[in-house]
């Protein structure tokens, strides 16, 4: 095996210890700490767990927890009126509203109403716009993640050739523009692209956003190449990534593995972007 193992759970360890410490300086400069209010709306026990996955993270720096459980039989006036209290309420610096929502509700709709300046999870259309313009706001953050663990790993982007698979909103899309930012030259593929494994052979940096497990063999990626692995699948032999691992790592630069990848980074992000929140909403009264 060639590549370096990019240790995502070392490097979210990181973030999280400088976010303690940014909030803790938050606190001495405004005498109150950022808050994050986490929205659940039904039962669902997956979007249960990571949303107490999100709580127990913030308490362990510092973030002061608002959390709102409503019941699966909700209105979207109910949760929408959820979302504007915590968007008038000054004490609340970010607001995520945990995806997918109940059948019945819209979840998109529901994003959209959520203040920009809180918005931590980057979703809404006052986000998206910003990233692609660079103006200055909250970024999604598993695309964030991804960015910090090259920059971690010093994997150079500047005129790199990036080449992204997926366009979705979550994680294709802002990985792209994140990647532009940084003055890649950013290809971005999708179901319908032609020669997924010649356009992906030209990249220097690999994103895998797909969601189809171990799809991208060595026949994908060129000598060297750093391979960002952000796909979840569980599958009969457990998680697997969007990567196959063993093969890739044989000829990659860099490779993230799954689980202990991108995964860890996500939450480490909202953690940032709450920080990150706190401060623009000192900024803009
Ligand atoms: P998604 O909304 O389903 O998007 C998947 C993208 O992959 C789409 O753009 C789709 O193209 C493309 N695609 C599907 N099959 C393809 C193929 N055969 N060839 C080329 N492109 C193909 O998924 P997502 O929300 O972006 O998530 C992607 C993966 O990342 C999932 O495994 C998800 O679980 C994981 N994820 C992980 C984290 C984390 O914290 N690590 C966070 C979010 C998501 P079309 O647009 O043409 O349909």
């Amino acid at each position: 095996m060639s590549a370096t193992i990019i240790d995502g759970k070392e490097v979210a360890a990181r973030v999280r210890a400088d976010v303690a410490h940014a909030v803790a300086a938050f606190r001495e400069r405004t005498g109150k700490a950022p808050g994050l209010a986490t929205i659940l709306v039904g039962e669902d026990p997956a979007s249960a767990v990571y949303v107490a996955n999100k709580r127990k993270a913030c308490a362990e720096v510092g973030i002061i927890d608002f959390h709102q459980h409503l019941p699966g039989d909700s209105s979207q006036d109910d949760v929408a009126a959820v979302i504007e209290d915590a968007n008038g309420n000054p004490e609340v610096s970010g607001i995520l509203l945990q995806l997918p929502v109940p059948k019945g509700l819209n979840g998109k709709e529901l994003t959209a109403l959520i203040e920009a300046d809180k918005d931590v999870d980057g979703l809404t259309h006052v986000s998206a716009g910003r990233l692609m313009q660079g103006a200055p706001g909250l970024r999604p953050c598993t695309p964030l993640g991804v960015i910090e663990l090259l920059d971690a790993y010093s994997v150079p982007l500047e005129g790199a050739e990036a080449v992204v698979v997926g366009r979705s909103d979550l994680v294709g899309k802002p990985v792209s523009f994140l990647l532009l930012e940084r003055n890649a030259t950013v290809t971005v593929c999708h179901s319908r692209t032609r020669d997924l494994a010649g356009v992906c052979s030209r990249a220097d940096v690999l994103v895998a956003a797909i969601g189809r497990a171990e799809m991208i063999g060595a026949e994908f990626v060129k000598p060297g190449a750093a391979v960002i692995d952000v796909g979840i699948n569980r599958t009969d032999d457990g998680l697997k990534g969007d990567v196959q691992f063993d093969a890739v790592a044989a000829k990659a630069g860099w490779i993230t593995p799954v689980p202990g990848g991108v995964g860890p980074m996500t939450i480490a992000m909202l953690l940032r972007n709450t920080v990150t929140a706190a401060a623009l909403q000192l900024g803009s009264r």
